[in-house]
């Protein structure tokens, strides 16, 4: 048995460092996947033998002390993983090696409608939804139960296969994942037959969801973890739910405001009444002056919705529409005229803009 420094070509004073390139460059002529001849492989065996040792302090301080154990403490030949393991593991800080079979789940969008009713107050809806969930036969181990995982007898364990390739910078060594164990550096002898070894099944669940008030169509909540369940049982992604406010047949809404519109009859728009309207929060009591005029808004404080992570609530906004009477009688024209004549009414003119139509929408509506 040759001295390990000899065999390493280094000075018996060489830095761990010199120690680490002079191997590299070694195995790089030697490593079998080069070199198929049976005495690069011996050579090899010897070389990494002489720096298992001689990377390890405590080894190398016995050899030096002359304890020459030929096998060192460590066992001598550990397969190739051992090797590269020392090229690759060193200092990275544990990038490589197997990857988890346990991954993270999608997220998940899901659209869904409510009523005005439900953001006026918030509400709780359930709802259902595809996805995936945890397999309750292998509980995520994605293994028959009573069975587990076994090493890759083809990466050892270490969900990488090493390649040297010829290239113009010299032999390179590049990793790619196992192929037979799909980089996860263990194989599934006896998947889990529920869930076909994914560790998870695809299942309708049902989802309790807390509505806020005040939400408006387009707006997305986050549930955190209500997600997918990851591939091998990994930890649920988030579930986002976007709002769709929707329409009402007579209710419609502007910011936290509810508007609607009310039809007042010729008569009682000159004569003034009351009435009761059936709100989306229940009935509410209008007071319809006499003389009320078609875009009059009668507001009443504080019948909207509740805003947005507030208690306030905005306003019911009530539009005036005065109805004229159509398909009159005989009798029924002959009156009008006679009020009209009795009246003096003017003639169709232009109104200044600020009492006309459009102002009052512009205006009053939107507040
Ligand atoms: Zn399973």
């Amino acid at each position: 048995m040759a001295d390990h420094y000899e065999t390493l070509g280094v000075s018996r004073d060489a830095s761990a460092d010199e120690i680490k390139k002079a191997y590299r460059k070694l195995a790089r002529q030697l490593h079998p996947d080069v070199n198929p001849s049976p005495e690069a492989a011996d050579t090899f065996k010897n070389v990494t033998h002489a720096y298992d040792v001689l990377s390890d302090p405590r080894q190398r301080a016995e050899y030096d002390a002359g304890g020459r154990n030929p096998f060192g403490s460590a066992g001598g030949f550990g397969g190739f993983g051992d090797i590269f393991d020392s090229f690759f593991g060193g200092g990275g800080g544990g990038g490589r090696g197997p990857r988890s079979r346990q991954e993270r789940g999608e997220d998940a969008l899901l659209r869904i409608e409510v009523d005005l009713i439900d953001v006026m107050f918030g509400s709780t809806k359930q709802i259902d939804v595809d996805t995936a969930v945890l397999c309750e036969t292998c509980e995520g181990s994605c293994c028959q139960p009573g069975t587990s995982p076994v090493t890759c007898d083809i990466c050892h364990g270490t969900g990488q296969v090493q390649r040297t390739v010829r290239s113009l910078l010299g032999n390179v060594v590049t990793a790619s994942p196992c192929g037979t164990c799909r980089g996860y550096g263990t194989v599934i002898p006896n998947p889990c037959v529920t869930c076909q070894g994914q560790g998870r099944v695809r299942a309708r669940r049902t989802v309790s969801v807390d509505i806020p008030s005040g939400v408006d169509t387009g707006l997305r909540l986050q549930m955190p973890g209500s997600g997918e369940v990851g591939p091998g049982g990994g930890p649920s992604g988030d579930l986002y739910l976007e709002i769709k406010v929707r329409h009402d047949d007579v209710f419609s809404r502007n910011g936290d405001d509810i508007l609607c519109t009310l039809e007042v009859s010729m008569a009682d728009a000159i004569l003034g009444t009351t009435s009761t309207i059936n709100a989306l929060d229940g009935d509410v009591e209008l007071e319809v002056r006499p003389g009320v005029q078609s875009g009059d808004v009668l507001v009443i404080k504080g019948r909207g919705i509740t805003a947005l992570r507030s208690s306030n609530r905005g306003d019911l906004r009530v539009g005036v529409q005065v109805v004229t009477p159509t398909k009159l009688d005989h009798k029924e024209r002959d009156l009008i005229r006679s009020f009209s004549e009795r009246r003096r009414e003017p003639a169709p003119q232009l109104a200044h803009f600020q009492q006309g139509l459009f102002a009052k929408l512009r205006d009053r509506f939107v507040s």
